[in-house]
């Protein structure tokens, strides 16, 4: 088959509680050709997380023997672990139109942002998405409501969101999570919108 345009590399960050796993997960189930990057932490598997679906979990030997093989795209230290996210998620993919989602925090997507000032690859695919909840009041709720956290993991996160959030201009896109129907539909017309993107499409197009 003919490849007529690279895929979308979709970072989307925003605070833990924003809701971006849930919308992300609801447009892939929409869009199962949507690949989504799956990053390595060195922290412990939360409830029901299966390891190589939701997470590739490392010990530290493991990540720091990853980052020595530089087999990372960007890692950051984020709540006290360390995540990175493997070039093997992500280049092969976009590099052949597959659309993958990039699930990384602040620290993350800047590094990426810095990538697309001497790589063309990542030039032409990355964009930009913060997801903000409505309110620090509704943060915390959802973050209580999870009840898979201790009271020191909730109070490091809602630190850590204030500084998350305060970043959100260093995106292109930010999408608000007061509705989740309405943040999905939001999403998808994102990644609809980006796949039109002619910085993406090859020269013969049409011909
Ligand atoms: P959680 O522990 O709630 O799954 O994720 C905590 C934070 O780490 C989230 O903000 C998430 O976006 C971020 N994160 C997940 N994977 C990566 C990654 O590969 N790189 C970076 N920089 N952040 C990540």
């Amino acid at each position: 088959m003919e490849i007529q345009r690279l895929g979308v590399a979709l970072i989307l960050s925003g605070p833990s509680g924003s809701g971006k796993s849930s919308i992300s997960q609801e447009v892939m189930r929409r869009h199962p050709e949507v690949c989504f990057s799956i990053s390595c932490t060195t922290r412990a598997p939360r409830g029901a997380e299966r390891d190589g679906i939701d997470y590739y979990f490392l010990s530290r030997d493991a990540f720091e023997k990853k980052i020595a093989e530089d087999a990372f795209i960007e890692y950051a230290e984020v709540h006290g672990n360390f995540y990175g996210t493997l070039k093997s998620e992500v280049v092969d993919r976009v590099s052949q139109g597959i659309d993958v989602i990039l699930d990384i925090d602040v620290q993350g997507a800047a590094k990426v942002r810095e990538l697309c000032r001497k790589d063309a690859l990542f030039k032409a695919c990355a964009e930009f998405v913060f997801v903000a909840p409505p309110s620090h009041a509704e943060l915390e709720r959802r973050l209580r409501g999870r009840a898979t956290d201790s009271e020191e993991v909730i109070q490091k996160r809602l630190y850590n969101s204030k500084l998350e959030i305060s970043r959100w201009r260093e995106y292109s896109y930010l999408l608000i999570n007061d509705d989740f129907a309405g943040a999905v539909e939001k999403f998808n017309s994102l990644l609809l919108a980006f796949r039109m993107s002619t910085k993406r499409w090859k020269e013969d197009v049409n011909g």
